[in-house]
């Protein structure tokens, strides 16, 4: 099973002429959310119309594809998966035609009983296309007893456990749900006054929405389903509340600086984040340089912080696709210096601050610092604008198994001598929190602290589903 790799975005609009239109602009303002592959599922108010492929949105999309999308509504995925199986049949959104007639769905998250679901709907006769937990959700509701779609919608989401931000579509209506923890985010906006003001749009960021001049109404809020209809919007809120555990780690890498993250602006919250970490771990140097792009922001506000000036040793080439042709020849570092190039004429003969917002197995920083030392710097001193990341994530982002995670065993002075560091600090778990006045109410920071707000199938140990049991139990 694919479960623990999907990062994705999901981006939906009901009620707006060129709705397909505008989903793709959506999807391409979060393509930093998945490369993989993309697809868009639209409704012309009868049918269901689809296109799913790999590879990028702009690629993925020329204007004959967003032609053949008709209709006033459309959902749309990008998907990303490093070491998950990556096919086609993995695609979203994923369309099925069942009883009630046809439904698209597009997911992000993971849900930590997808296997056990799978099972127990494959012993009872479901057949699945895909290898992608997000299917259990549409069998769920194919094989609901309930009547009304909505009644479908809200059995198929009691059971499943985990991390989802979704859109529905059918040839009425478009739906978004989000998980009672909250762990993905979703927003809900709205076109601006003109014809098509009143159309609404769901998406992943809302960097989507500023591409297609639609406002940021709210966050779909945690345990929320949102019906987008002939009748207008209804919201519902069908389970019981649970403690938000929204995602940390979207402030620290995966979100794009430019949008507002559960009502904060990403790029403030990374910078103050570097502030802390200059407070909590100065040192003596020349310069601060970032590891472009995620580490920017932390590396300005590191700087301004610490007084020492900001340069940019480290040059990143936008332009790097998945896959290029190695030379037969060893050139040192080749996987990072295709992508970072370490400028002489900045770091030669500097103490340098590297300032990055994360390590995961530690081998990047490696050859980072190695090539800030063959371009002459004097000392490097990685500082990193996150907690050390010691578990993996089973919400939704990519994060390797345990053992791979080079701080799930080692000490801080192993890992600066791994890295070939001068001297290594990460942000302290209290600094993270620091933007929000020290409040962690409301977050999921598992990968740093090891408390995970749901339980899962950890590397073949069950542990005990016992918060969702309780929900269960409650309702
Ligand atoms: P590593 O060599 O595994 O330590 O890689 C660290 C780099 O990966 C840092 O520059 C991070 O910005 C980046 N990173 C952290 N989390 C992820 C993720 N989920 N997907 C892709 N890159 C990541």
């Amino acid at each position: 099973m694919d479960k623990f790799h999907d990062e994705c975005a999901v981006m939906g609009v009901y009620g707006h002429p060129e709705a397909a239109n505008m989903v793709y602009l959506g999807l391409y303002a979060l393509q930093h959310r998945g490369q993989e592959s993309c697809g868009i599922v639209s409704s012309d108010g009868k049918a269901l119309i689809s296109h799913r492929q790999m590879g990028l949105v702009a690629d993925v999309f020329k204007e004959d594809v967003i032609k053949r999308l008709e209709g006033q509504s459309a959902i749309g995925h990008n998907r990303y998966s490093t070491q998950g199986q990556s096919h086609l049949k993995n695609a979203q959104p994923f369309v099925v035609e069942y009883s009630q007639g046809p439904i698209a769905i597009a997911h992000n998250g993971n849900l930590v009983n997808g296997a056990i679901l799978r099972e127990e709907l494959e012993r009872s006769g479901s057949i699945f296309q895909s290898t992608s937990d997000t299917e259990v959700i549409i069998h769920l509701i194919a094989t609901s007893k309930e009547i009304s779609l909505m009644g479908r919608i809200v059995e198929a989401l009691s059971r499943v456990r985990g991390a989802y931000s979704l859109l529905f579509i059918t040839p009425e209506r478009m739906i978004a749900a989000r998980d009672p923890y909250g762990f993905r985010p979703l927003v809900l906006g709205k076109f601006r006054e003109g014809p098509n003001s009143g159309s609404h749009v769901v998406a992943s960021e809302t960097c989507a929405l500023d591409l297609i001049e639609a406002d940021y109404v709210r966050e779909v809020e945690p345990g929320e389903i949102i019906t987008f209809g002939p009748n207008g919007m209804e919201s519902l809120k069908p389970f019981p509340p649970v403690p938000h555990a929204k995602c940390i780690f979207e402030y620290i890498y995966f979100a794009r600086p430019d949008s507002s993250l559960y009502g904060h602006n990403v790029y403030n919250v990374r910078k103050s984040m570097g502030r802390q970490l200059a407070k909590e771990s100065a040192v003596n140097a020349d310069l601060v340089t970032p590891v472009p792009d995620s580490g920017v922001p932390a590396a300005i506000g590191y700087a301004e912080e610490s007084k020492i000036p900001l340069e940019f040793g480290l040059i990143r080439n936008h332009y790097v696709g998945r896959t290029f042709i190695e030379p037969q020849q060893t050139i040192r570092h080749f996987g990072v210096k295709i992508k970072l190039n370490a400028q002489r004429e900045v770091l030669n003969g500097k103490r340098v601050i590297v300032v990055d917002d994360s390590i995961v197995r530690g081998t990047t920083s490696r050859k980072i610092i190695r090539m800030l030392r063959d371009a002459g710097a004097k000392e490097v001193h990685m500082r990193i604008s996150s907690p050390a990341t010691t578990g993996p994530c089973y919400y939704g982002i990519d994060t390797p198994t345990r053992t791979e995670l080079i701080a799930s065993s080692n000490s801080l002075e192993e890992i600066r001598r791994f890295i070939e560091a001068d001297t290594l600090a990460y942000l302290s778990n209290e600094g993270m929190y620091d933007y929000f006045d020290g409040n962690r109410q409301g977050f999921c920071d598992a990968c740093f602290s090891g408390n995970y707000p749901v339980h899962f199938e950890d590397e073949g140990h069950t542990r005990q589903l016992h918060l969702f049991d309780a929900l269960q139990h409650r309702s």
